[in-house]
């Protein structure tokens, strides 16, 4: 693998020398060891609004590329992406310290998936529709691109966040100024690069590198942006949006979330822990989806239990990202790290939640590395609602069990609306799932759960049609499907009158 030891912002189809006044710089750091991993330099504000205007004279072009066209363009990279997986699974593993193990098969392909959805999708579409209004005039309506873009990314996808904001940017005809988080920055440039070569013109797609304050803050505000894309905290995206508010820019928000996975009475134990493991210890639990409040009828609690701790003590791998037998990683900075430790000490010193599994004091869990940023899994039982590790988004591997009295004998409408009005009773509304084995009755709890991504008997995955988006605090607007792409489209309307004639008269007998 080509390793990139130092990362320069990256416009007009390059990479930026560093000049006398960018020498400001930050590291990305290896979750795994805590040792740098390759220096990046902070775009200084010349270069920012170098950026912008690269991407401003490359959108008169690409804007009229036909559709055919840029699909190939994208279908090249989608391809590019697929063959150097390895590679870049690799760097994201790297830097993100997640396993090798999800990386290899879920970030890069998730999204190419994506990639090629949009490719596919104007391939095969039209830029406008016609309606006929009456014999004497009909009405075109053209959905055109909005001009140059901002993606601003979170840390733990990166490489996923940067093609699932770009691909339906560029295949709608825009161009991008893409911020990677500066906690984990390392796949951007190479991104760049592969667009480049894909044929995607230089200043299509562009890359600056800094915190938030810095570098995307500027961004958000600059004039020659007209849609913001962002994916983090719920406190930031609040920021982002009405920053971009001043200038009545488009914003998709996909923020965070306190998701409930609801386990049915009728559920089996052993699905009902599979996904409960799933939706909280993927990528370590650093995932916006996960359901980390997990509701458990009272009936089922201690077997709902033991089956966790089981699937802890067997089947949790804590090693080093880069081995095929991990899979659990660290978390991805020693920041993250203190802050899900500062919640785990919370929950055992000022909640008191009931400690089900804590996997600091289980020998399998033992710390891979001295230096790393390790968080082996904890389960809190007993959990009420109003406790903070149950309210609040920890975003590391803490799952809280919620137990409901729903004796199998009740009818439902005598438990049911109580336990639904519990799993909605949170600012969030990410995701949610139900684990049952009547589907119909899992289909009726979903319908009310207050999420905009949900799951039935599963947990996670999100296929490039599916439409993903968060509801309530939880976000604004959908990534992925139809409705991602119209995310990136302005719309613009024409009524055309055959004939001559129409306003004669009109305004004289007003
Ligand atoms: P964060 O909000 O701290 O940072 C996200 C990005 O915003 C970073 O690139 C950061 O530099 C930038 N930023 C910070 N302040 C800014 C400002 N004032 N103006 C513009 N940009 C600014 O989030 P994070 O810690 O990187 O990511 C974790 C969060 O992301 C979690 O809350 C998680 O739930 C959320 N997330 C959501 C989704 C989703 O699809 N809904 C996906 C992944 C992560």
């Amino acid at each position: 693998m080509t390793f990139i030891s130092e990362i320069h912002t990256f416009h007009s189809g390059r990479p930026q020398p560093a000049s006398s006044d960018s020498s400001a710089t930050f590291t990305s750091v290896d979750p795994s060891t805590g040792k740098p991993l390759a220096t990046i330099f902070t775009t200084t504000p010349a270069q920012l609004d170098a950026a912008v205007a690269s991407a401003h004279s490359a959108f008169d072009e690409w804007s009229r590329t036909p559709a055919p066209k840029r699909s190939a363009i994208l279908l090249r990279a989608a391809a590019i992406l697929r063959e150097r997986n390895d590679d870049l699974a690799l760097t994201e593993t790297l830097d993100t310290g997640k396993a090798w193990g999800e990386t290899s098969t879920v970030d890069v392909v998730t999204g190419a998936d994506v990639l090629e959805y949009y490719a596919h999708y104007i391939a095969g579409s039209t830029p406008g529709d016609h309606t006929t209004l009456r014999e004497d005039a009909y009405v075109l309506t053209h959905h055109e691109p909005l001009g140059v873009c901002a993606g601003i990314g979170a840390w733990n996808y990166p490489i996923q966040i940067a093609l699932w904001k770009s691909a339906p940017c560029l295949a709608a005809g825009n161009c991008m100024v893409y911020k990677p988080s500066e906690v984990t920055p390392l796949h951007a440039n190479t991104l760049a690069q592969i667009y480049i070569e894909a044929g995607v013109p230089p200043g299509v797609f562009n890359v600056v590198y800094g915190d938030g304050p810095s570098c995307g803050a500027p961004l958000v505000a600059h004039d020659g942006i007209a849609k913001v894309s962002f994916t983090g905290q719920v406190s930031t995206g609040s920021k982002v949006a009405s920053e971009a508010a001043k200038g009545m820019k488009g914003i998709t928000m996909e923020l965070g979330g306190k998701s409930p996975l609801v386990i049915l009475p009728d559920a089996d134990v052993d699905e009902a822990a599979d996904v409960a493991m799933v939706a909280n210890f993927f990528s370590t639990g650093q995932v916006c989806t996960n359901g980390t409040r997990v509701f458990v009828p009272d009936t089922m609690l201690s077997r709902v239990e033991e089956a966790l701790v089981q699937r802890c003590r067997e089947g949790v791998r804590m090693g080093l990202p880069r081995d095929e037998r991990t899979n659990f990683g660290p978390m991805v900075s020693a920041a993250q790290r203190d802050k899900v430790n500062m919640y785990i000490r919370h929950g055992k010193e000022v909640d008191k939640a009931r400690v089900v599994y804590d996997g600091a004091a289980d020998a399998q869990s033992q710390k891979p590395t001295p230096d790393g940023f390790w968080v082996p899994p904890v389960i809190f039982s007993d959990c009420k609602d109003g406790m903070r590790v149950a309210r609040e988004e920890i975003f590391g591997p803490v799952m809280c069990i919620l137990p409901y009295s729903a004796a199998s004998d009740t009818p439902r409408d005598q438990w049911l609306p109580e336990l639904i009005r519990r799993a909605n009773d949170t600012p969030m509304g990410l995701a949610a799932g139900v684990v049952s084995s009547d589907l119909g009755l899992a289909q009726e709890v979903v319908r009310q759960l207050e999420a905009g991504i949900t799951w039935v008997n599963t947990w996670g995955e999100s296929p490039a049609e599916m439409p993903v988006g968060g509801w309530k605090m939880s976000g604004v607007g959908v990534e992925n499907g139809p409705e991602g792409i119209r995310a990136y489209m302005r719309t613009k309307s024409t009524l055309v009158q055959l004939g001559s004639g129409a306003c004669k008269g009109v305004f004289a007998k007003l």
